[in-house]
């Protein structure tokens, strides 16, 4: 028996090696496509007292080795200036401004602001310079208080009801129950989509930083949060140099510079005017369609 058992034994054992090679192997390949973590220089810079110049020259980057999503970017923007950027979804924009904070490092290229590369920059002052509203606003199970003061944790109380004031938030908020020490998140009160990017916007305003990222929402607001929020945009990104990811007309007009994104990379960059005068331009195919009936 125990002769007849030995060959079988090896043979599983064989088996359990080779499926053990197998998943090795698999997970070997999945990493070699997975990219490495965001590190800092170990003589990393702090960056300070900034004015917001911005150079993408040569950027490309994929979220894996197997797919480029965005190849060969170059644009400059002007400390102070607003740039719209615009085309169709899934082009890149929104992984365009990611790169800025590093929330993924690039493959080929530089990323400058004030002329210093951001791979050399401590990653905690790159991000203190960088505010950023978006789509899916992040706020945390807390009070209101504390996810605004999550923009400057040192910040006093003043300063927290003057960014709300800003953001045209605090009258909504002195009219709950609790105030400003009223619990939003899971267990709290439910906030209307409007209200709770107007904490958002208190968030930035209080973080006060030179750059400025804005995703904005594709979905509308019913006309007056819309408006609201809009006048608080546009004071949050006065005297900054901001990113937007425009999906309104008002934005994609006011801008100082529009830059076109397509599958193809960049493809115009120009003023609203300027855009629209080309016969068979991008721009002017992406108003017409979007924005001719408004
Ligand atoms: P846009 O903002 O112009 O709509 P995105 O930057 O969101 O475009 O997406 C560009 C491309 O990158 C899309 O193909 C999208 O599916 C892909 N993508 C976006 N985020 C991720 C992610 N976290 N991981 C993998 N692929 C992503
Ligand atoms: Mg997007």
């Amino acid at each position: 028996v125990k002769m007849f058992m030995e060959p079988i034994k090896r043979l599983v054992s064989f088996n359990e090696q080779f499926q053990k090679g197998m998943a090795g192997f698999q997970r070997f390949t999945e990493l070699m496509a997975i990219k490495t973590e965001i590190k800092e220089n170990e003589d990393a810079k702090k960056l300070e007292n900034i004015k917001g110049n911005i150079k993408y020259s040569n950027v490309s980057f994929g979220y894996n080795h197997h797919n480029k999503v965005l190849t060969g970017i170059n644009f400059s923007i002007n400390a102070g200036e607003t740039v719209a950027f615009v085309g169709p979804s899934g082009a890149g924009k929104s992984t365009l401004c990611k790169l800025l904070p590093r929330f993924y490092d690039i493959d080929k290229g530089e990323i400058l602001i004030d002329n210093l590369n951001i791979q050399n920059l401590s990653l905690v002052s790159l991000r203190n310079n960088i505010g950023i509203v978006q789509q899916d606003i992040f706020l945390f199970n807390g009070t209101i208080k504390e996810n605004i003061l999550y923009g400057r944790l040192d910040a006093t109380q003043e300063e927290i009801i003057e960014a709300a004031k800003e953001a045209n938030a605090h009258e909504f908020i002195i009219n709950l129950e609790n105030g400003y020490d009223t619990n939003i998140g899971e267990r709290g009160v439910k906030l209307s989509g409007g209200q709770k990017q107007r904490i958002s916007i208190a968030r930035s305003f209080l973080k006060n930083p030179p750059i400025l990222i804005l995703d904005e929402a594709t979905s509308s607001l019913d006309n007056e949060s819309e408006r609201i929020i809009q006048k608080s945009l546009a004071k949050l990104s006065q005297d900054r140099t901001t990113l937007v990811i425009a999906h309104r007309l008002s934005t994609v007009r006011n801008a100082d510079k529009i830059i076109v994104l397509t599958d193809k990379g960049i493809v115009e960059i120009g003023k609203h005017e300027e855009l629209l005068d080309k016969t068979d331009g991008v721009y002017r195919k992406l108003y017409t369609k979007q924005f001719s009936l408004v």
